[in-house]
Order: structure tokens, then C-alpha cells, then sequence
């Protein structure tokens, strides 16, 4: 039997206008930062966290990340924060520029301080980044040896950010009890690389309690830009509970299947993380042994928030036999995640995309 894992950020701090307190909390870490964002995210937070970073005296280093979380990437930026004498890294943004920033605090050996400007992915608390291609392919999961010092999620932020990104970090939460689920009943190690405290459960399963009760009215909070307690409920869901939830509880097949995903080319490119996790989390469901209605409750919560639930939702409506092949073939390559919850092939797994597909689509015709 395998010891029992648990992992976690040392300090997450949520809430309305949080981001104008950040140089408070960072103060005693250290003297240089260096604070990387998109050029997008700049206008929107970026130059804000600096202000604040140097009115506690400390400096900062301001980088534009590029886009990528890719290996070239990361090496730029450390050789940056390196010639500047970095001890702090801050990452601002989503969640690509949230795992460079880790990684960069890797190399740096330094402190890790995590901004995100959505809640759209699970990134932010984790010990580990996952890592692309210059060109978006999934190229493997790098771990760390501690979860970032410190989370600060500014809700008021996420309210003014694309609904897109709220649905999308809901549907990535939403894997999280249905893949930590899997693991537990199989055995299997989770991401901290043990099996799974009565803690990592808890947490996975109250995650997805939250969005069922929340998540349709955390989405419409953000159409109307506001910060409300639903959205205070589903931001914690999507950053927190998620985070701590796949970590500490277990990745099953939806993400692996959503790796499997990235190998294809074409417009499935411009769909976001949660949106591939979405599909991906039906074709879990597809795997396992659900009745009708369990299934119709995620198909339901989808759609209503505007997720893809059909392979023509996530632009593949034309993919071949040998293109779901290749997504099968790629979620189950030796050390991916679907392999401590299921014993399966690429052929099971091909034959649930085509059901869950097929799910959905009937879902869709019954209740037009
Ligand atoms: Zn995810």
C-alpha cells in the first residue's frame, strides 16, 4: 500500500480587489521580483502588481511572455531573472503564463507568486507545469518539489474577463471529482505521487458539489461583470478546490484524453484547456458505467454554459477514424494519467469518444 499524499500552496488569498494588497504579502520574501505577463494581461493587472510590489521597496523586472509554456520559453525568462538577481518570481495571467512562472522559480530556485487573471484552469496552486511544444503540442508534465508560495486571485479581475474563461475553468473543476473518483476506486497514485488522503476526496467532492450548485450563476455574474457570492464560490471551485482536488486526488482519463487532443492539428488549437477537459470528462463518463441520467447531468450543465459536448463542438467534426486513433493512441502512452484509474486501449478509449459523442448529440436532438 502506498503512503497517503497531500500537497498545497503555503497561502491562497481570494477576493475583491486583493491584488491591491499583493506587495504586503510578498514583502517578506525578498528584494527582486521578476513579474511576467502577457502583453494583454500587462494593461490588465500587470502593471498594477508592480505598483504595488514597489511601493513595499521591493524591485521588479518586467518581462512580456510570449505565449508558450515551452521548454525555450522557460530558458529565456530564468536567463532574465538570473541577470537581474530574482528571488521571486511572479506570474501573472493563465494559465500557460502561471506554469512558466513556476518553472522559472524552479530553475531560480526562488519563490513562486501566482496571479491569475481567470479562473479558467487549475494551474495555479499546483507543484507542477505542464509543458508544450513552440507549437501547442502536449509534451509531458513537469513536477516541482513545492506548490508556489503564495496564490492571489482577484475576483474582481476575473469578473471583467471573458465569460469564456469562467465556463472553462468550471469545466476543468469539473473533472476533478470524476477523475479523483476513478483513481481512488482503482488504486491509483495522484500527482503528488501517492495515493489519496481523506482530505484530497473531500476536497474533489465538495469541488464539484460547488459547481453544481453555483456554477450557472457564478456564469451570469460574470456576463454582468459583477463579483457575487456564487462567483466567490465557483472562483474558489475552479482555483482551489480543482487544484488541490487533481493534485492531491487523482487525474484519471479526462485529462489524458484531453492531452491526446493536443497531438491533432487544426482548429481544435483555439479551443481552451477546459474546453478539451470538458469532452474529455464525457468520454470518461462514456468509459465507466453511468445510467442515462448521471450522464445528462454533465451534458446539461455543458451546454448550458456554452462547453463543447460533441466532436463537431471542439472542430472535429471531419476527423477520420485514424485521427481519433491517434487521440486514443496519445491518452494512453506508457505514464499518462488515465492508467491509474483504468486498465484499457486505445481502442476502448476511441470507441468511448465516438459514444460520447453520440451521447450528446442525442441529449441535443431531445432537448431542442
Ligand atoms: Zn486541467
Amino acid at each position: 500500500m502506498s503512503e497517503r499524499i497531500f500537497i498545497s500552496p503555503a497561502k491562497y488569498v481570494q477576493g475583491k480587489n486583493v491584488i491591491q494588497n499583493i506587495g504586503g504579502y510578498i514583502k517578506d520574501l525578498g528584494e527582486q521580483t521578476v513579474v511576467i505577463a502577457d502583453e494583454t494581461v500587462w494593461e490588465i493587472a500587470g502593471n498594477d502588481v508592480v505598483k504595488q510590489v514597489k511601493q513595499e521597496n521591493i524591485k521588479a523586472e518586467e518581462v512580456v511572455f510570449n505565449g508558450e509554456a515551452s521548454k525555450q520559453e522557460i530558458d529565456r525568462i530564468t536567463e532574465i531573472a538570473n541577470k537581474a538577481n530574482a528571488t521571486i518570481v511572479i506570474g501573472v495571467g493563465g494559465g500557460k503564463t502561471l506554469d512558466t512562472a513556476k518553472a522559472v522559480s524552479d530553475e531560480l530556485n526562488g519563490y513562486a507568486v501566482i496571479v491569475p487573471t481567470t479562473a479558467s484552469t487549475d494551474a495555479p496552486t499546483s507543484a507542477l507545469s505542464v509543458v508544450y511544444s513552440d507549437d501547442g503540442v502536449f509534451e509531458g508534465y513537469r513536477f516541482y518539489n513545492k506548490n508556489p508560495n503564495l496564490v492571489v486571485i482577484d475576483t474582481k479581475i476575473v469578473a471583467g474577463a471573458p465569460p469564456r474563461f469562467l465556463a472553462s475553468g468550471i469545466a476543468d473543476a469539473l473533472a476533478t471529482w470524476v477523475e479523483a473518483r476513478s483513481v481512488i476506486q482503482a488504486g491509483g497514485d495522484t500527482m503528488a505521487g501517492g495515493s489519496t488522503t481523506i482530505a484530497g476526496q473531500a476536497i474533489a467532492e465538495k469541488c464539484e458539489e460547488t459547481l453544481f450548485k453555483y456554477a450557472h450563476l457564478a456564469y451570469e455574474s460574470v456576463q454582468a461583470k459583477s463579483v457575487t457570492p456564487a462567483l466567490e464560490s465557483v472562483v474558489e471551485a475552479n482555483t482551489l478546490l480543482s487544484g488541490l482536488g487533481f493534485e492531491s486526488g487523482g487525474l484519471g482519463a479526462a485529462h489524458a484524453i484531453h492531452n491526446g487532443f493536443t497531438a491533432l492539428h487544426g482548429d481544435i488549437h483555439n479551443m481552451t484547456h477546459g474546453e478539451k477537459v470538458a469532452f474529455g470528462t464525457l468520454v470518461q463518463l462514456a468509459l465507466e458505467q453511468h445510467d442515462e441520467k448521471e450522464i445528462e447531468r454533465y451534458i446539461a450543465l455543458y451546454t448550458s454554459l456554452g462547453l463543447p459536448v460533441t466532436l463537431e463542438d471542439i472542430k472535429l467534426k471531419d476527423a477520420s477514424r485514424d485521427d481519433i486513433m491517434k487521440v486514443a493512441e496519445a491518452a494512453t502512452t506508457e505514464g499518462e494519467t488515465i492508467h491509474q484509474a483504468f486498465n484499457i486501449t486505445a481502442d476502448d478509449v476511441a470507441d468511448a469518444i465516438y459514444a460520447a459523442d453520440r451521447y450528446a448529440k442525442a441529449y441535443k436532438e431531445k432537448n431542442k
